[in-house]
């Protein structure tokens, strides 16, 4: 075992120091001194004892005080890692990517070897890994082939306080676990005071406190509502960067997701441009989960003498990451979150406003290095008045679909009687045991079917994984993959720079030729770029990202591996199209959705209003029916990637699911076709 003194693992600084230029070392020495310096390092030995005494450890500290970086290397240091492997979840894969990076670094090893991350579709570990970071979903995932985690020797369920889905099911398999085996050590951890919660569910497990080191933190609220937070946050940011001198810290403002960050950082370099030489750099640095890795560090690397940064971050920097030197904060007081009505099935992605607990956090992190302010964007009176005590936790506002497919491939039929630390909805479970039963993953018993078991397999929605299998009967499986992999990239695929729209439409409209809808048309770039041997040069030329497309390639790799493991065929049958359109279907059926005369859709089972996205290839078409991959909700409520559909389908796809009646009024005369769009709602 190897020696510790003062946190540090003496073998590895002296053979870094035997191997390294003295440049490489003092960067090395310097680490280890940060190392030191942060609010957890006084607790080292007293936090190792508290493990090693009890089974189950709730740890409590301030976001930034050192939790998620230093206690995995504490317990290697202490020697845990001989007995297996520390895991230690994160609810966001840019934080398990971005913590491990910092790890490796701080242990003086390569990413991916002694230290790790783990994210869908992603795997940075080897044979090596003794710490590994990953995604609260992919430790899910690791309890499919390893019930018993047995590999590991601590677990680590870190940001509990977040309560994503995937940590809520977690805590139940963990505790279960923990009881048959005495050797796991598990460590929950969380930056904020529901510890007690946490304590209670855990069999009264003791709590440890880190105490943090805050300064205070002035709040500046706005005398009315702002009707454009967007605008405002600007224009806060930029009145600080002029009336403040530059060297006094930087600026962290929180917007809802990538296009609103894409705006913002535009708007920002426009602006900042005709300010001339009077005023400071501004150096934008953006994050959010979908940001290249390569520009992830970015944010880190220390603001330039006479410069300022002003971060335009996700929620994501509320308590998952910590970037040093933030002075002000900007908050408008919104978040995007997953929305679920169990009554209906659907699931949105909406901008709501934050909890009061939000709010607080998202100020503490002007206030770690020094007095802070924090410019909220709404008034006193929304904040005491509007605003909840704390976020909902996602269990109970989300589609439960692919978790209760998880669990019942982990054996664990009796969902009702499941140790939930607050149980979802009955609601949402009954109706996620209605959508499995309806894509045939479970029987009428409610128990797996060996198509259930295959698609519990991919790490994707169950309405995905549905289509995927389902493409074994119409020989497209390798057309499915191609669509499920880009799909799973998100909207991120094609760009549209401000100077050019013209030309990148027209690109676009490419490969809607025919009105093939948005599956096909992902199918047809996915495949035109494969054409070209995955050229780069045709990505510029057609305006589309090529690292959207890398990755889409990567997944769909992975999910070809996958189609070997349930012992599906590569079939290819890529110009029958009403094939590859029913294989989608068997996946979507429940998405399907009927055109008003309005010019808007109407939702077959569960009627409710809803539109094409006006980025449709669609949008204009206005089929009379249609499957959607998604509802999005912005102005109205939009489908998102939809394909036409023949309605004979649905009946003869999921006759259990849809009746003749459903579907009858085909011949009906009335219904219009092809018209323009409506503009009115
Ligand atoms: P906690 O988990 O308690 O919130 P962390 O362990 O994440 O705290 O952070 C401890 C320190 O490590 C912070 O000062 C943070 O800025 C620093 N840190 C974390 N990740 C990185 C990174 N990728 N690059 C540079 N510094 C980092
Ligand atoms: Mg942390």
């Amino acid at each position: 075992k190897a020696a510790v003194m003062d946190g540090v693992n003496v073998d590895q600084a002296e053979l870094l120091s035997s191997v390294q230029s003295p440049a490489v070392k003092t960067t090395f020495e310097k680490i280890q001194c940060d190392r030191r310096t942060l609010p957890i390092y006084p607790y080292r030995e007293e936090l190792l004892r508290a493990i090693n005494d009890h089974q189950i450890l709730v740890i409590v500290g301030e976001t930034g005080s050192g939790k998620t970086t230093q206690i995995p290397q504490y317990l290697h240091e202490a020697g845990y890692t001989s007995q297996g492997k520390i895991a230690c979840t994160q609810p966001r894969r840019v934080a398990a990517m971005s913590v491990a990076a910092r790890v490796s670094q701080e242990m003086g090893v390569k990413l991916g070897h002694e230290v790790g991350y783990s994210i869908r579709f992603e795997d940075c570990t080897s044979e090596k890994t003794i710490l590994k970071y990953m995604t609260d979903g992919m430790l899910l995932r690791e309890f499919l082939g390893e019930p018993d985690l047995a590999s590991y020797s601590v677990v680590m369920v870190d940001e509990a306080h977040e309560r994503t889905l995937s940590t809520d099911i977690l805590f139940g398999l963990v505790k279960d676990i923990a009881r048959f085996r005495p050797d796991l050590k598990l460590l929950i951890s969380s930056a904020t005071l529901d510890a007690e919660k946490f304590s209670d569910y855990f069999d009264s497990a003791p709590i440890f406190k880190i105490p943090g080191r805050r300064f205070p933190v002035e709040i500046h609220y706005t005398k009315a509502p702002e009707a454009d937070y967007l605008d405002a946050a600007i224009v806060t940011a930029l009145r600080i960067h002029a009336t403040q001198p530059p060297g006094d810290g930087d600026i962290l403002i929180f917007l809802t997701g990538q296009e609103e960050i894409e705006t913002a950082d535009e708007i920002l370099k426009h602006r900042t441009r005709g300010l001339g030489t009077n005023i400071a750099e501004l150096i934008i640095c953006p994050i959010y989960a979908n940001l290249p890795t390569e520009l992830q560090s970015k944010i880190f690397e220390p603001t330039p003498q006479g410069a300022r940064k002003v971060v335009l971050a996700t929620n994501i920097a509320e308590t998952s990451l910590t970037i040093d030197g933030i002075k002000y904060v900007i908050d408008p007081g919104f978040v995007k979150m997953k929305s679920y009505n169990p009554r209906t099935g659907m699931e949105s992605l909406l901008v709501t406003p934050i909890s009061k607990a939000s709010a607080n956090q998202r100020a503490g992190r002007s206030g770690r290095t020094g007095p802070g302010k924090c410019f909220r964007l709404y008034t006193a009176y929304n904040y005491y008045n509007d605003l909840d005590d704390n976020t909902v936790p996602e269990i109970q506002r989300t589609n439960l679909a692919n978790v209760v497919l998880s669990l019942k491939s982990l054996g664990i039929n009796d969902l009702l009687n499941f140790d939930f630390m607050d149980p979802p909805p009955s609601e949402a479970l009954l109706k996620a045991l209605e959508l499995l039963y309806a894509l045939s993953a479970l029987n009428k018993h409610g128990e797996l079917t060996k198509l259930g078991r295959r698609m519990a397999e991919f790490p994707l929605d169950p309405m995905l994984s549905k289509m995927i299998v389902a493409s074994d009967k119409y020989q497209c499986s390798n057309e499915a993959i191609s669509i499920a992999a880009m799909l799973s990239i998100g909207n991120s695929i094609f760009y549209r720079p401000k100077d050019k729209q013209v030309h990148a439409d027209n690109a676009r409209v490419n490969f809607h030729m025919g009105n093939v809808g948005d599956h096909i048309a992902l199918l047809k770039v996915y495949n035109s770029w494969k054409d070209t041997n995955f050229s780069t040069q045709w990505c510029y030329e057609n305006y589309i990202q090529v690292r959207s497309m890398k990755r889409a390639r990567d997944i769909r790799d992975q999910l070809e591996g996958l189609l070997e493991r349930v012992e599906i065929e590569i079939t290819t049958n890529p110009n029958d199209l009403d094939a590859i359109k029913k294989a989608i279907t068997s996946g979507f059926f429940p998405h399907s959705a009927k055109l008003q005369m309005n010019g808007s859709y109407r939702s077959l089972k569960h009627p409710q209003t809803v539109h094409i996205h006006p980025s449709s290839g669609l949008a204009q078409v206005l089929p009379r029916w249609v499957v959607y991959h998604e509802l999005v909700q912005t102005t109205k409520e939009y489908m998102r990637q939809v394909t036409q559909l023949k309605p004979e389908w649905l009946v003869e796809i999921a006759p259990h699911y849809y009746h003749l009646k459903d579907v009858e009024d085909l011949a009906s005369k009335k219904m219009p076709r092809g018209h323009c769009r409506s503009t009115k709602d």
